[in-house]
């Protein structure tokens, strides 16, 4: 399938990840956009309304964590975040403004059209099936969303009520890195000191009763030190 339709747009200061990365896109079929500061970024978003931003976070002129608090006034495009492996603190404030996903320099291109692939899925997929009461289907595993029960191999999963709503609430976000206190925020509204310890309680026992074992990233991919991700089937 071609994706020329698709319009990926790489805010990137240095030339040569920024050319590594258009070439490799462009190379899958996709219609490459590019800009050198936060300031430039943000005029080309406007302008061309790209499908998926591909964005490094450090910036010359601005943090390129005010891109995305500018973009998510407005839009939900599917945000892509570069980082430097130390750069953890960043990472989570990065993906609690609303970046969808992160990737760790230096990395290949199979991870990089992974990762487009996935959000672009994300951006079309998961929101509308939630809204229609549809149902979510990952292998074997199938949600649904009407009858808040889960499946997998057609045999019903006996979830409590939490368990389910985190589940369903991945399942929403289908690909995106959701972090403990997105989670969290969700689920019980505020947090407090123990919220972190209880939803690791909870995703432990989700992941014991889906049949998971250690280390097992069939439906949830555990993002350590940052939150957890519903498994994609590209990822
Ligand atoms: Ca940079």
């Amino acid at each position: 399938m071609s994706n020329n339709k698709y319009k990926i747009l790489i805010v990137e200061d240095e030339s040569n990840i920024r050319s590594f990365m258009a070439t490799n896109l462009e190379a899958n079929g996709y219609q490459v956009l590019t800009a050198a500061t936060c300031q430039q970024g943000l005029l080309v978003f406007t302008s061309h309304l790209p499908d998926v931003v591909v964005l490094d976070l450090g910036l010359p002129d601005r943090d390129g964590l005010e891109f995305i608090k500018t973009v998510r006034r407005s839009s939900m495009t599917p945000i892509i975040v570069l980082s430097a492996r130390t750069d953890e603190a960043d990472k989570v404030s990065a993906l609690d403004l609303g970046a969808n996903d992160y990737m760790t320099k230096p990395f290949g291109t199979a991870e990089l059209s992974a990762r487009v692939r996935v959000a672009l899925r994300s951006n079309r997929y998961a929101s509308v099936a939630v809204a229609s009461g549809g149902r979510f289907i990952l292998h074997d595993m199938v949600i649904d969303y009407d009858r808040r029960q889960v499946t997998i191999k057609n045999e019903v999963i006996r979830l409590t009520q939490t368990e389910y709503n985190i589940l369903a609430l991945l399942s929403a976000h289908v690909g995106k890195v959701m972090t403990y206190s997105a989670i969290i925020r969700a689920i019980w509204g505020s947090a407090d000191d123990g919220s972190v310890k209880k939803l690791q309680v909870n995703m432990a026992n989700i992941r014991k009763k889906l049949g998971s074992k250690p280390g097992d990233n069939m439906y949830i991919v555990n993002e350590l030190g940052v939150g957890y991700r519903m498994c994609d089937e590209n990822l």
